[in-house]
């Protein structure tokens, strides 16, 4: 009881404190990215502020007033090249109210909301300028469903005897406002492998007739992640590859897995975890509701029934085939195609897997994660288990359709090898067209050195006999 007096005088002081800091919200940096059609600021705050933005023409310019704040940096630091901002002012027009004006060179329309504090960053307020006038392309305020095949454009029948490249939309994850998992020495960003990859991905495709690597995200920004799937089905993809980076309270952990989708929800803790950590972070996009509610949930079960079933045994087919070619240059957490609900892999219509490359908050993983050679490896891995399964499931009116059609492509299942005289590893590897970490892998081999006589394990490849 003697306690009680003490309480309230500590709740009084308590709400003056909370008092005099919204009075004083400070704005301590502002962070830019420019996407392909957007501009995004993050105002970093020290607390919760109300804002409104408003735009002016002739000439063209943005003002964000900002209440209860004050500017703590320089705005003339802020990297404006290759923006519509020509340059930034700020003033204080009374105690707690500041206005921010951006000069403009183009026309832009303003989006912005704030940002409840996160594991990496403290309160923020968001600005993003899409380019030219009310786009439509606006990110959706009401979640949307997921695109039906009604709704997608309709893919016109392939011409008789078509050759067109079969096209692969790489996803790296994450980018711009929002970073992924962070290494074990906060200087390794998941968004920064993952572009890495996607993009050696994408250049190992090109160099693959009859495959073409589209990359959804070409730099550091950030896209909310239904419309990473709206940017695959514009640019035609026959697959949806999206590249993360993992991230597990325990350090120990390691190893690469993929995922493909599950109406069911996830297969595992891990993946249910996962899932949700990785659909977390498209609130960082502003769109809160991200998730379908349960009237939509159930309307969209309906629909993505229809053409689930094909499109999910598609991605499980592709998901073990990148899975089994990934297991040769690099741990795996789990042996098996794992399940679960990513909202970055809801695409029906298309197959498609996301493939988490390694633990960037293992020390070791995040080393060898940063490092171009082994970003070559996983590319190089994903690409073979790829190029797999098209070879044996190659959509009509492709290249690679054209050339199972006409008997060049040839499957060759496991086959024996056994070592002759002059026989080295690479030699075996370039007869079978196999690679030759595929075959020290399948004979459990450390170094590179065989003996006349021993019988080696040769791995089954499809090998397309070039015309
Ligand atoms: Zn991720």
């Amino acid at each position: 009881m003697r306690w009680r007096v003490p309480l309230a005088v500590l709740g009084l002081c308590l709400l003056s404190v909370a008092g005099s800091v919204l009075a004083a919200t400070d704005i301590r940096g502002v962070r830019l990215w420019r996407a392909p059609d957007n501009t995004r600021l993050v105002f970093d705050l020290s607390g919760p502020v109300k804002h409104s933005v408003f735009t002016l023409a002739a000439p063209e310019r943005i003002v964000i007033d900002v209440s209860g704040a004050q500017l703590q940096m320089a705005l003339e630091q802020l990297n404006l090249s290759n923006t519509p901002i020509r340059s930034v002012r700020a003033a204080q027009r009374a105690p707690g109210e500041l206005r921010m004006v951006l000069d403009l060179s183009a026309r832009v329309t303003p989006k912005s909301f704030t940002l409840e504090p996160n594991q990496q960053y403290g309160h923020r307020l968001v600005v993003d300028l899409f380019d030219g006038e009310a786009p439509s392309n606006v990110p959706p305020v009401q979640p949307s469903l997921p695109v039906t095949p009604t709704q997608a454009p309709a893919r016109l029948p392939p011409p008789p005897g078509g050759k067109r490249d079969i096209i692969i939309a790489i996803d790296a994850g994450h980018g711009g406002e929002d970073p992924g998992a962070i290494g074990p020495d906060k200087k390794l960003y998941e968004k920064h492998v993952t572009l890495a990859i996607a993009r050696e991905l994408q250049r190992q495709l090109s160099q693959e007739k009859g495959f073409r690597g589209e990359l959804v995200r070409t730099g550091d920004y950030f896209i909310p992640l239904r419309r990473r799937t709206e940017i695959a089905r514009k640019k035609g993809a026959d697959l949806f590859v999206s590249i993360h980076a993992d991230a597990a309270p325990r350090s120990s952990a390691f190893g690469g897995s993929v995922y493909a989708l599950s109406d069911r929800g996830a297969t595992s803790e891990t993946a249910r975890w996962l899932a949700d950590s990785e659909n977390r972070s498209d609130l960082i996009g502003g769109v809160g509701s991200v998730s379908l509610d349960d009237k939509d949930r159930m309307l969209a079960g309906v629909l993505l029934d229809l053409s689930m079933t094909a499109s999910l045994s598609s991605s499980l087919n592709v998901g073990q085939k990148v899975l089994s070619n990934m297991g040769r240059v690099t741990p795996l957490h789990k042996k098996r195609v794992e399940q679960a609900g990513f909202m970055v892999l809801k695409s029906p219509d298309i197959p498609s897997i996301l493939v988490e490359t390694g633990f960037i908050s293992n020390p070791g993983e995040a080393r060898k994660l940063s490092t171009a050679a082994h970003q070559q490896a996983l590319a190089n891995s994903i690409r073979t288990g790829i190029r797999q399964f098209f070879h044996e499931n190659p959509p009509a009116g492709t290249y690679i359709a054209w050339l199972r059609d006409s008997g060049k492509i040839i499957a060759q299942g496991p086959r024996e090898h056994v070592v002759a005289a002059g026989d080295s590893l690479a030699l075996v590897a370039q007869r079978y067209q196999v690679s030759l970490v595929a075959l020290r892998s399948a004979n459990n081999l450390r170094g590179d050195t065989i003996k006349v006589g021993q019988v080696l394990q040769i791995p089954q490849t499809t090998v397309a006999v070039q015309p």
